[in-house]
């Protein structure tokens, strides 16, 4: 994970909105062809070849982040992560990323270099230009949204629509870890509140914390399937929770599914932290959010191709949408699938 934190002592007003901005962006390398004009003018020029692939993402703190225990580094390669994960769940190249910011005078020109030092490690990290974007005061609070673009050619593009029944369902990596670890944050934050001389013992968590704190987008993932010659027949990323991203699929795609309960990616750790809270890990896999893994699914003549890769696992199939959308348990019982996912919209009741 990341090491940090320096010295906060620059007001914002010291260096003013342009020098700001010059300040934050200064170390910026244009990477891409397609990025014609970067940071600088009115407006960004990009010159995409193949069709265009936009997304954005808003996060404000208090619903999305807590800056008690998400440091401001993370947050910034975070909110990267989350835009970038929308483009590759379409099956697309990620290329660019504008970046706006509103925050009040709570926040240092330090604090805003930590934010921006995640965003750059982010974008060098995944090969992506930050072409512009705003920044703002507000009266409270931080807000970011980042839009991400990219690129691909129109028949390599995957919707949430194109699953057929009897497509099998695949998943990346493995699930539930990113809301384990918030549950582990949570709990050192309160015993910090009461104590604040606590130590905070998080070793033993490091795979869910950084989980949490520092999701991966699958670039990767998109990367192999192109490579095994795989074209996903539909595919979503995991941000709110499968049961949720499951539903979308079959609703968009008008089929329904079978997923079995012994199929779902957990490590051994999830199992084990899933034991501590008194958590049902089918429930942390069905409802956490935050993963940020790829849910796919592909036609049954390409099953082959995906059989041996440890980054895969088939966790269903999909069905006629008359059958619905079930959970085959261990006991093999047919439980129907509701959407729990998360909703940050909940958080203000
Ligand atoms: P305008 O007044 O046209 O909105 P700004 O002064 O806000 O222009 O921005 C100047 C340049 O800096 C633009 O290219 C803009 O995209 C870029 N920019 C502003 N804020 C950010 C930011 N937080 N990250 C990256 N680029 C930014
Ligand atoms: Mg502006």
């Amino acid at each position: 994970m990341f090491q940090n934190t320096k010295d906060s002592k620059t007001k914002l007003s010291e260096l003013g909105e342009f020098g700001l901005i010059d300040h934050l962006t200064q170390f910026l390398k244009v990477k891409h062809s397609s990025t014609v004009k970067s940071i600088g003018d009115d407006a960004a020029v990009l010159d995409h070849e193949q069709q265009t692939v936009v997304t954005t993402d808003l996060l404000v703190e208090g619903i999305h982040f807590d800056l008690a225990f998400m440091p401001l580094k993370h947050l910034g390669y975070k909110a990267v992560m989350v835009n970038l994960s929308d483009v590759y769940a379409m099956n697309a190249k990620a290329e660019q990323i504008t970046v706006s910011i509103a925050c009040s005078n709570r926040f240092t020109v330090e604090a805003l270099e930590e934010l921006y030092s995640g965003i750059s490690a982010a974008a060098e990290l995944y090969n992506i230009d930050v072409v512009g974007g705003d920044t703002t005061s507000a009266t409270k609070g931080l807000t970011i949204s980042i839009t991400a673009l990219g690129q691909a050619k129109k028949e390599e593009i995957t919707y949430r629509s194109g699953a057929k029944p009897n497509d099998l369902l695949v998943v990346s990596g493995d699930l539930g870890g990113a809301f384990l670890g918030l549950k582990v944050l949570q709990r050192e934050n309160e015993v910090f509140k009461v104590n604040p001389n606590a130590q905070p013992d998080l070793e033993k968590y490091t795979y869910i914390v950084e989980r949490q704190l520092k999701p991966e987008a699958r670039k990767d993932i998109v990367e192999l399937l192109k490579a095994l010659k795989v074209k996903p027949t539909s595919m979503i990323d995991i941000s709110d929770g499968l049961s949720s991203e499951l539903m979308h699929l079959c609703k968009h795609s008008k089929v329904g599914a079978n997923l079995y309960e012994d199929k779902l990616p957990l490590d051994p750790l999830c199992i084990s932290t899933c034991e501590e809270f008194e958590l049902d890990s089918t429930t942390v896999v069905l409802n956490g959010g935050e993963d940020y893994e790829l849910l796919f699914t592909i036609a049954q003549e390409d099953f082959d191709k995906i059989k041996a890769n440890p980054n895969l696992t088939v966790i269903g199939h999909m069905a006629e949408k008359k059958e619905g959308i079930h959970l085959i348990s261990r006991m093999n019982t047919k439980i129907p699938i509701k959407a729990r996912g998360w909703n940050g919209m909940e958080e203000e009741n």
